[in-house]
């Protein structure tokens, strides 16, 4: 046996496991499982093509060499993007650790408390800079959060009477390009119309509901927004403004000229530029807006004991749960990079980020006067890091290529600028000699230059920042260190136990395929360099689309989406702009069963497609004679079908390729729901199913880690006659022939990440990758079986197998006054992760363990679960005080001089004599979600105030 193959480490499961497993599931072999979940007529004949298996070590190696092709320059190419110094202390403690990049969304508050806060931080630390109320806890990139402002805004202007039909909204030049690319994919949709000019002439009227700016613009002037603004309200229309998070630590916030909205990217807050992403937007507002807001907000809140408490607020209205009422499909976001810039501001406080801010606008100021003394001039009249050159921009480039530095240039006479916190004096020196050179000039001698401001005293920033204790108090190493570990200790993540959250694959994201994050080689590279300088990166992104299409069967790949989400509105955009092609612009239904996730029919209604809902039959299975009735209805009409696929039921419905066949003999497009992906991996595809577009979460299937609710990556694989439409970019060109407009700000949407899943495909190879489904079915099985007569599995396949997943059903036990929230918090004492709740049935778990678990924890969640179940057993008739209605047992309950529960303290805390290895104390009491959204507070607002609300 070749011990040093990576499968054997991504895989939980020994060979010697394998026997008994089998055994108590009652077959002969993993091959007669298989045979027995997955319709034969589904099944791949042969195994896939791919590369032969690398070992950690080969790997290493190999994505090291191409490193090598990457060339670093340094990039002032700005446009949203700027190279930034993360902290190695926040590097260490946040990036590279798994306490916190493997976590989970925080839905579970009492085991999340650790990255709650971190978010509470992150949500104060916008609102403050931006001076807005209320802040969410990231988006995907500035520019899908300036689109997310438009229809946040879009949606309320029925609110006024007088907007009710208007659907004109201003967008100014001065946005970055690839926001206006994004703007115009959303708009047309929905029936906005984008009116782009000078905002200093436009003459807004009646019909525009919103507008949207960009501070400073996109090529650095720092433009006084206040009368426009004012004249804007004057005409009730909203003001969305995208700006610069650093530079709004020396300008006026936005929240102080009548912004409604601010938006932006925290990117230069210590987050590396990879390429294009991961980072996370933000998303701030004011408080009469927050029952609108896209994506997920922190708040406030207590527990049973009344104590400060964080959940996630307003939970329920996260939007997509309200599926085609939703005006935003954001699930994932970008919580790891969050966590991470909100840390920056917590280590580097009001005066650290004055200093850095400060420093650009010295350097840049330095610049400015600079080429100045050498007569080359520049037009921005106010800056904060970006000046407007102008110069012959060939012979610029010319040399600035020669000494490996980017600007942007903006056309043949026009180069631009951008400074960051990396630009040091000697860095600024090197650009004025790179102008001398290409312009045969001086390079001035004078170092009086660069001093005073070159804002305006209007714009000057006045008011204070970050006042709050927790930006003061941890600004040496030792005690942020200490201050990240606090929090960290609070949360449960896969570092711990097994978090088996169905439909959201939590399996292994291993150490060998995270370690290339940290390369600079890989982390320094701007989106918009000359493809040429990225030429590692090209060789990892080809590949990876390459072996996604051979996985999924189809023709052609696109990484641009950042989440599962927006590749599924990637999806229903190219088969949009496929129908349109034809001529078939009336096709515009999209059927979705009743059982699908609350994002698909969100993202369709984004993608201007009408749902209409498809029942699913008592065993789960989509219900065919509704279908068909719907299909025959809407024939003339049908854009397309959403499917999921094994269902979110966790079966392989076996009519699947009757019910695809059934949509194009209508000529509609088969849209498959990758989530479940880990259910096919080698052993079927989307392609054989009749699919003709599939998104993956690449932070599901394929290994990247869930960051505590992001970073994801969500590529769609389409079709032959899909793929001329796959999503371009406006700067630098990526695509199909016919590119839809962009769906992401990047043009490859989130590269670094996606160094993670290469890894997992380049170590595991076809074998591997078969093989882990393969397990991951297995694992499943077992716990079905296991969990026999305990608790009812709601939904299998024909002969009687789960597929990855199962849906246990808890609503027997309200006879004894149990809600499957109950269990969900009494796993927590026996130290597990709920597995998902609620989804896609009312009170019941699916439960996903995935192939990366062993079986002795597969054993030891079967054993909480079987525990659990004898615990409700036991309930009296009438008795709420039972271990599960306290649930979960904190330290300090349990510690307590006080014990007045009718069950013993060890029973609380040590239910199973397991737990006592690897005790996870929940760091609060039950939370109170309703007192926290009657009583909304989303910033770390000081504890007096809290005690004031009550
Ligand atoms: C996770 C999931 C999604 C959404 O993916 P995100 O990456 O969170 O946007 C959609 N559908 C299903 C079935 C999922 O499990």
């Amino acid at each position: 046996m070749n011990t040093d193959s990576f499968a054997l480490r991504h895989i939980g499961i020994r060979e010697e496991d394998l026997s008994g497993m089998l055994k108590t599931i009652g077959v002969d072999s993993l091959d007669e499982l298989i045979y027995q979940t997955i319709p034969d007529d589904i099944r791949l004949k042969e195994g896939l093509q791919l590369d032969a298996p690398m070992t950690e070590q080969e790997f290493l190696t190999h994505i090291h060499e191409l490193s090598r092709l990457n060339e670093v320059y340094k990039s002032y190419i700005g446009l949203g993007y700027h190279e930034s110094i993360t902290p190695s202390v926040i590097k260490r403690n946040i990036l590279e650790n798994p306490g916190w990049y493997t976590a989970y969304t925080p839905y579970q508050a009492e085991i999340a408390q650790g990255r709650l806060e971190a978010l509470l931080n992150y949500q104060t630390m916008v609102c403050d800079l931006t001076g807005m109320e209320l802040a969410n806890a990231s988006l995907l990139d500035e520019s899908t959060a300036a689109a997310e402002a438009m229809t946040m805004l879009y949606d309320i202007r029925s609110r006024d009477q007088k907007k009710n039909g208007c659907v004109r909204f201003f967008v100014s030049e001065e946005v970055l390009p690839q926001t206006l690319s994004l703007l115009q994919t959303r708009a047309n949709p929905l029936g906005i119309e984008l009116v782009v000019g000078d905002h200093r002439n436009v003459e807004l009227n009646q019909d525009f509901f919103g507008v949207l700016l960009q501070y400073p613009g996109k090529y650095g002037q720092v433009f006084d927004y206040a009368g426009f603004v004012a004249n804007a309200k004057s005409q009730d229309i909203k003001v969305a403004v995208a700006a610069d998070i650093l530079s709004l630590v020396l300008l006026t916030p936005p929240g102080e000229f009548g912004a409604d909205v601010v938006v932006g990217t925290t990117q230069r807050f210590g987050i590396p530029l990879g390429y294009g992403g991961p980072h996370a937007a933000y998303f701030a507002t004011r408080d009469e807006f927050k029952r609108n807001i896209p994506g997920r907000i922190i708040g406030v809140t207590r527990d049973t004991d009344g104590a400060r408490a964080l959940r996630m607020a307003l939970q329920t209205r996260e939007q997509h749960i309200k599926r085609d009422k939703a005006t935003s499909n954001i699930c994932t976001a970008q919580v790891l990079l969050a966590v991470m810039a909100g840390a920056y501001a917590v280590y580097h406080g009001p005066k650290g980020l004055k200093y850095i801010a400060d420093k650009v606008h010295n350097n840049t100021l330095f610049l400015a006067d600079g080429l100045e003394k050498m007569g080359i001039y520049q037009l921005n009249s106010a800056f904060f890091d970006t000046l407007l050159v102008k110069a012959d921009a060939a012979k610029v480039k010319a040399v600035a290529e020669k000494r490996k530095v980017n600007f942007h240039y903006v056309d043949e006479g026009t180069v631009s600028i951008s400074l960051n916190e990396a630009t040091t004096r000697k860095r600024a020196l090197e650009i004025l000699s790179i102008f001398s050179e290409a312009l045969g000039k001086e390079t001035p001698k004078d170092d009086k230059l660069g001093r005073g401001t070159s804002i305006p005293e209007a714009l000057m920033r006045t008011s204070e920042f970050l006042t709050h204790e927790v930006f003061n108090s941890y600004h040496s190493e030792t005690q942020l260190m200490r201050y990240l570990k606090r929090l960290e200790r609070k949360d449960l993540a896969l570092n711990h136990s097994m978090i088996s959250l169905g439909s959201c694959t939590m399996k292994l994201n291993a150490a060998t395929e995270m370690l290339p994050l940290s390369m600079p080689e890989w982390g320094n590279i701007h989106p918009f360099v000359p493809v040429e300088q990225a030429k590692g990166y090209h060789k990892v992104l080809e590949d990876l689309a390459d072996d996604l299409t051979t996985i999924t069967g189809f023709a052609a790949t696109s990484l641009q989406p950042n989440s599962g989400a927006q590749g599924e509105y990637a999806g229903l955009m190219t088969i949009r702009a496929y129908h349109e092609s034809r001529g078939d612009t009336n096709r515009n239904i999209c059927i979705i069963p009743a059982s699908a996730h609350g994002t698909n029919p969100a993202s369709a209604v984004m993608a201007g497609m009408q749902v209409v809902v498809t029942k699913t039959d008592e065993k789960g299975n989509i219900d065919l004679a509704d279908l068909e009735e719907k299909v025959l209805k809407h024939s003339e009409n049908l854009a397309a079908l959403m499917v999921t696929y094994p269902s979110t039921h966790g079966v392989f419905e076996s009519s699947i390729r009757k019910i695809t066949r059934l949509i194009h003999e209508h000529g509609g497009q088969v849209y498959m729901d990758g989530a479940n992906m880990n259910a096919q991996v080698g052993l079927t595809n989307p392609a054989i199913i009749g699919a003709d577009v599939c998104h993956l979460n690449l932070h599901k299937t394929f290994a990247i880690p869930h960051g505590g609710g992001g970073p994801g990556v969500g590529p769609i694989c389409v079709a032959a006659q899909l793929a001329p439409f796959l999503p371009g970019n406006p700067v630098i060109p990526t695509g199909g022939k016919n590119a839809i407009t962009a769906i992401s700000a990047a043009p490859w949407g989130s590269a670094l990440a996606c160094l993670i899943s290469y890894g997992y495909i380049k170590m595991l190879g076809a074998d591997g990758l078969q093989k882990a489904t393969e397990i991951a079915i297995l694992n499943a099985n077992y716990i079905k079986e296991r969990l026999e007569g305990k608790y009812q599995v709601l939904y299998t396949g024909e002969m009687g197998r789960a597929a990855h997943e199962m849906i246990i059903d808890c609503r027997p036990f309200k006879l004894k006054n149990i809600e499957v929230t109950d269990i969900a918090k009494r796993l927590m004492d026996y130290g597990f992760h709920a597995p998902t709740v609620s989804f896609p049935v009312a009170g019941t778990m699916m439960i996903e363990p995935t192939e990366s678990e062993g079986l002795s924890e597969l054993d030891r969640f079967c054993d909480a679960m079987i525990s659990i179940r004898e615990e409700i057993d036991a309930i009296g008739e009438g008795n709420d005080q039972n271990v599960l209605k306290n649930a979960p047992h904190t330290m300090e309950m349990v510690t307590s001089d006080h014990w007045s529960f009718p069950y013993t303290r060890q029973q609380a805390a040590y239910p199973l004599p397991y737990v006592k290895e690897n005790k996870f104390w929940p760091s609060i009491r039950r939370v109170d979600e309703a007192y926290g959204d009657r009583n909304l507070i989303c910033t770390c607002a000081p504890i007096e105030a809290y005690a004031d609300s009550e």
